[in-house]
């Protein structure tokens, strides 16, 4: 995100639900949660463009966002609804997407010099370019990550290769941060933080992939997004993850404090709410492909994932000292179940509108 977030003001704050605003290269989106039951039009006048919405609550709100492509926008109340007027940049173009399950409206506002056209169609019409996801495949090389029946650099790989090969049957392009048993730095804190700068603006979204492993019955498979945590458990797994150690201590330090200072970025919160997305998306469609037990979607301060200006995530496919799951993570037939699981969250995920080109 190059732009910065100059102001946000809200004349009137109470019970409303503003869009989710998300940003990328060229790009600025809105997405408006819709009742079932509400109708919307637009229009069109010089840089403004309006929004009615009929069915919703009556709304007074003012949003400046400064993006490239986008000013700002207001609400008003109108007779049975709300009219949002969106101010846009000269020499852009938009479109508008309504998607279901969740009902949301999609307000996609681009740079262009060329020409403005709408159109009002289910995901449909989309010429974004081709998404590029980061698959980035834990530890390797000097660092094993957690060993049990197998070791967690080895079989995160694995699992990393077979998931590159799955989505790029799909035409979507894939770039691993290692693609053998290597580290990106002997330095813990340097090899974390090349990870992380290859979630950059230019790619679509980011998996880390790891395993964990626990001292006693702990089975099943977890994602996270960035954020902080109180609970002692996952600190210490971010600790762990971070580097371990002082070092692991103080990179989640680190991590923690760019989690707080997040909360303040509208913006960043705007991506964190696709990185939740992309991880129960991710998350369910593992699940169903292993049949493993959930543990759910959570925050912690992982310090590959604390700068992503894309949806990221972190995945920890499964315990390699479970006495049954380590050895089922050892097997060819269930790391290609994994590759199928994390490559269905990812295509259901890009297929949703929720994600940022
Ligand atoms: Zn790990």
């Amino acid at each position: 995100m190059r732009f910065i977030l100059v102001l946000v003001f809200y004349l009137t704050s109470l019970g409303l639900a503003q869009p989710r605003v998300g940003t990328e290269n060229g790009l600025t989106r809105l997405v408006f949660a819709l009742p079932a039951e509400a109708r919307f039009s637009l229009s069109r006048a010089g840089n403004e463009l309006s929004i009615r919405f009929q069915g919703t609550p009556p709304r007074t709100l003012r949003t400046l966002l400064n993006t490239p492509q986008v000013v700002g926008y207001r609400v008003t109340p109108s007779p049975g609804g709300s009219i949002y007027v969106v101010t846009l940049r000269a020499g852009v173009r938009y479109r508008t997407l309504e998607l279901p399950n969740p009902r949301r409206l999609v307000l996609e506002v681009r740079n262009d010099a060329n020409t403005a056209r709408t159109s009002v169609r289910p995901q449909s019409g989309a010429r974004a370019p081709a998404p590029v996801v980061v698959l980035d495949p834990g530890h390797g090389g000097v660092d094993p990550g957690a060993i049990g029946h197998v070791r967690e650099e080895e079989v995160v790989l694995q699992v990393a290769l077979r998931t590159k090969k799955r989505l790029e049957a799909k035409g979507i392009r894939v770039v691993l941060t290692r693609s053998t048993d290597r580290h990106l730095s002997a330095n813990k804190a340097t090899d974390l933080g090349l990870r992380a700068a290859m979630a950059d603006s230019k790619r679509t979204l980011f998996v880390s992939i790891h395993a964990n492993a626990a001292e006693r019955s702990a089975q099943g498979i977890e994602v996270y997004y960035f954020g902080e945590t109180i609970d002692q458990r996952l600190l210490s797994k971010a600790i762990l993850e971070n580097g371990g150690g002082a070092l692991g201590q103080r990179l989640t330090q680190e991590a923690r404090s760019v989690a707080q200072r997040l909360m303040r970025d509208l913006l960043a919160q705007a991506n964190l709410k696709f990185s939740e997305q992309l991880a129960l998306k991710t998350l369910r469609s593992l699940v169903r492909e292993t049949g493993a037990v959930s543990r759910g979607v959570q925050t912690a301060p992982f310090y590959v994932i604390r700068n992503a200006r894309i949806p990221a995530i972190l995945v920890e496919i499964g315990f390699v000292n479970h006495p049954v799951e380590g050895q089922k993570l050892a097997t060819d037939a269930y790391r290609q179940q994994l590759a199928d699981g994390l490559a269905g969250g990812i295509i259901a995920f890009l297929n949703s509108g929720n994600a940022q080109r």
